[in-house]
């Protein structure tokens, strides 16, 4: 029969709505009473689900009986977003769900934004695990994302009154449709308690007996590969107390006490912490990382046990990458596992925990390196802590060859910092317990091994490498960006979706007329849209046809927004005084977003500071109609989306040395927005790529920095430029803060009598300047303009996540990837349930 309606699998608008529909009916018991646009939303997750289930079946069928090697990405955040729009193109849909849900009366955005983001990460490290799933899934390497199903994600951010208030992300309240709970994958994860050494056959055995035990479930997303087959796994961990109740309370009569512990076994998956590149030492997020890390070895060395191999070909079967030193305890876990559980000696223990785990570093700031204190890691973890003891006698007594004469270099590598309290510091666990170390951009990996890990880098010289971050463009581009995605695809068809090299294509366009003027147009048509979403979301009224420039990142003192906001008053001032430096300046939006952390302090007087000065600035008769500034509430995955492709100036600032790599910058770069920015991070990547001529960079280099850090002087510098120091003058007089007498003292004290860590002072008048070639180039030349954010977008090609994940899959994992047939028999649930009678 031609026209059988094939719910479940059926790939037809005639199939989907049928599907839809039923959802609607017999999944979410809507009638004409019951029916609301969270319901629609949920019907239409399902009915999506409904055509995932078989190819994720096949795609696990196929890597067990390939006995295929697997990824094993380990991290403590992945900045999902929506999965929706994602799921759909990936799956090639996105045509007949458009048409399914017209024919009955619905349109596609309106249900698609009814999906909160996954917010379980805090910015760029989250975000990256997010694009690694992707690419891994789209290159068909098999790969499990291993963390924490937490109940509430980054907080919601408000604005009151200019202060930014935290609201509780509850992500889960109407349910999730993407994820599948396995009651059946569950594992016990024991805390505190004490070693036990029994002799047995001559030699001391181990054995840890806890004092708590928590149980870990398994939550699973599914993720997609495009133009594939491969539906791969994002594994996420819930805390569940072992017992309902624990009996002996419950017979005592202390019902409340019982179901209290409960509670607080449960807390470990309750909360992620809001805090990007700074620790806190906080005994809930040791916690949380020996919870999750337990729980994914348990399952991975389950599934390895399937295979009825020997030990020494663990690191054949599965490849774990620790995303930053969250996941460290891995080192000791497996080490324990391999030795007290599975009786192999220490020897052979690590050297197949060496050869399994890779260690991903995202940071050179001091601040953001973990350290432990060793009572608590002894109390919480005790056998963890004996062997952690060991593992650093044994390296010790092997490094101090390279050290003769030189014992603080010994100090320095320790893994136990000898401070009161001691301290365990995880990256030199995670260096010494693994075979490899990667950086996150070029410029970052040398001074991972120059500045940071010197002696590392001398014991071990093949352990330090590069792996360039990058993006998936799917999402970035293509899904983000249609109208810009669908003129690409006209001038060069569609290779770029799977490979970013191909962009280069683009070139040719380049200096093509016609091509330029669609391109504007779509800017144009995209800084519309993202007015209109700003407009909804928080009654932001912003000028669709003024240059967008634009700064969204995490609101941190080494990101610098302090330096963009000093910039704006330059401009502010010259502008008052009819000056040279705005003459044509064209109308000019600045918009701000990015959270920061709830206990940081100065980062968030920096989002006061900057909602202070749009205040006045927005509303001043002189300048309103060529200056406005506005910082939009809760930066997010989605907000990125519509954010990005409207922007003409992308604002990387950073201080030189301080961003690792940075993946924003990359975002802006393929979606047409010219860069200004330091040579720091991934830019210094960006700018080879493009050409630096086809970027604004300015400010002093790493090693300028680095020279300058001996004789630097912010007051000397003020003074000695006349512009900045009126700019100064204004900010510190209270101009922006009439009722609020010095509340911006601590910003000031930063600058001025804690010596500017970051900088501010050495960059500004650079920054300034290279600010006003971009608006002069703007306001003058607009074919220049968009002639160089196309050759932007043409270069962009290296920070495709695919190359990354290539580069990781050959150098670090030694995988290959596994591609999963289509099954043409796809209706086969009534079969299968059967046979598992
Ligand atoms: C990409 C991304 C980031 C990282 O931005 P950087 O500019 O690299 O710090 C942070 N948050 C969200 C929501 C993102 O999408």
């Amino acid at each position: 029969m031609k026209d059988q309606i094939k719910t479940r699998y059926g790939h037809t608008a005639k199939d989907i709505a049928q599907d839809f529909a039923e959802h609607l009916k017999y999944s979410q018991d809507a009638d004409m009473y019951h029916t609301t646009q969270e319901g629609r939303y949920t019907a239409l997750a399902l009915t999506v689900r409904d055509r995932i289930i078989h190819q994720w079946n096949l795609s696990r069928k196929t890597q067990r009986q390939q006995s295929a090697k697997r990824v094993y990405y380990l991290s403590l955040e992945f900045l999902m977003g929506r999965a929706m729009t994602n799921n759909v193109i990936n799956l090639g849909l996105e045509g007949p769900v458009r048409e399914a849900l017209a024919s009955l009366g619905y349109t596609y955005e309106e249900l698609s934004e009814m999906e909160p983001d996954a917010g379980l990460g805090n910015g760029g490290l989250g975000r990256l695990a997010a694009c690694f799933l992707d690419s891994l899934a789209t290159l068909e390497i098999p790969a499990y994302g291993y963390g924490i199903r937490y109940n509430y994600g980054i907080f919601r951010q408000q604005i009151k009154n200019g202060w930014q208030a935290e609201q509780p992300d509850n992500w889960l309240r109407d349910g999730n449709p993407w994820e599948v709970l396995r009651p059946d994958v569950v594992y016990p994860v024991q805390f505190g308690g004490e070693v036990r050494v029994i002799r047995e056959r001559g030699k001391d055995q181990f054995k840890w007996i806890g004092s708590e035990t928590v149980h870990g479930i398994a939550y699973d997303t599914p993720i997609i590969g495009y133009g594939c087959k491969t539906v791969n796994t994002l594994r996420l961990w819930s805390a569940k107390s072992p017992d309902e109740f624990d009996f002996h309370e419950f017979n005592d009569g202390d019902y409340t006490e019982a179901v209290r512990s409960k509670i607080s076994a449960e807390n470990l998956s309750q909360v992620l912490y809001p805090n990007d590149t700074q620790y806190m030492g906080k005994e809930l997020r040791l916690k949380q990382q020996y919870f999750f890390v337990a729980c994914s070895l348990a399952d991975i060395i389950r599934r390895f046990k399937r295979e009825n191999k020997s030990w020494s070909l663990l690191p054949d079967f599965a490849a774990i990458q620790l995303n930053d030193t969250h996941p460290s305890l891995a080192v000791p876990e497996l080490m324990r596992i391999l030795l007290d559980e599975e009786l192999l000696d220490w020897d052979s223990a690590w050297d197949i925990t060496t050869r399994t785990l890779a260690y991903t570093n995202h940071t050179l700031m001091p601040e953001a390196l973990e350290k432990w204190s060793l009572p608590m890691l002894a109390k919480i973890l005790p056998r963890h802590m004996q062997i952690m003891y060991e593992i650093n006698h044994r390296f010790l007594q092997q490094a101090v060859s390279y050290f003769p004469l030189q014992p603080q270099m010994l100090g320095k590598i320790s893994i136990i910092e000898e401070s009161n309290p001691k301290q365990v510091r995880m990256a030199n666990l995670a260096i010494i317990g693994s075979h490899s170390t990667n950086g996150v951009a070029a410029l970052h990996s040398e001074l991972l091994k120059k500045q940071m890990f010197p002696q590392f880098n001398l014991i071990f010289p093949d352990r330090f490498n590069n792996k360039t971050n990058g993006i998936t463009q799917r999402r970035w581009l293509l899904a983000s960006n249609p109208k810009l995605a669908d003129l690409i695809k006209s001038a060069i068809g569609d290779a770029w979706i799977t490979d970013f090299s191909k962009i280069s294509d683009l070139k040719a366009f380049a200096a093509d007329k016609n091509f330029l003027l669609d391109f504007k147009a779509i800017k144009e048509e995209n800084k519309v849209r993202c007015a209109a979403f700003l407009k909804t979301e928080s009654g932001m009224i912003i000028n669709p046809h003024s240059f967008f420039d634009v700064q969204v990142k995490r609101i941190h003192e080494y990101k610098r927004q302090l330096l963009n906001a000093l910039n704006i008053l330059l401009i502010y001032n010259d502008l008052k005084n009819d000056g040279e430096a705005t003459k044509n300046m064209e109308s000019t939006t600045f918009l701000f977003g990015g959270k920061a952390a709830p206990g940081y302090v100065n980062a968030k007087l920096i989002i006061k500071l900057i909602n202070n000065i749009a205040k006045v600035i927005n509303v001043d008769p002189v300048t309103r109609d060529r200056l406005a500034i506005h910082f939009m509430p809760n930066y997010r995955v989605s907000m990125a989306e519509i954010v990005i492709p409207a922007t003409n100036l992308s604002q990387q600032i950073s201080t030189a040395g301080t961003e690792a790599s940075g993946t924003g910058n990359m975002k802006f770069m393929c979606n047409g927005a010219l860069t200004i920015g330091t040579m720091d991070g991934a830019n210094v990547e960006i700018a080879e790529e493009a050409g630096k001529e086809n970027m604004f960079i300015f400010g002093h280099t790493e090693e300028q920095i680095a020279k300058l850090s001996h004789t630097y002087d912010p007051f000397s510098v003020v003074m000695a430029d006349d512009e900045i120091k009126k700019a100064i003058d204004l900010l510190f007089s209270g101009y922006f803060n009439v009722n609020e007498p010095n509340i911006f003292e601590p910003l000031r004290r930063s600058l001025f009598e804690e010596g500017d860590r970051y900088y501010h002072f050495a960059d500004l008048r650079m920054y300034s300047d290279a600010h006003r070639k971009a608006r002069e180039l703007y306001a003058k030349d607009s074919t220049e303009w968009n002639h160089r954010a196309v050759l932007n977008v043409a270069s962009s090609g290296k920070f495709s996540s695919d190359r990354t994940i290539a580069e990781y899959a050959k150098d670090i994992w030694n995988i290959q990837a596994c591609p999963v047939a289509k099954d043409t028999d796809e209706d086969t649930a009534l079969q299968d349930a059967r046979k598992r009678k």
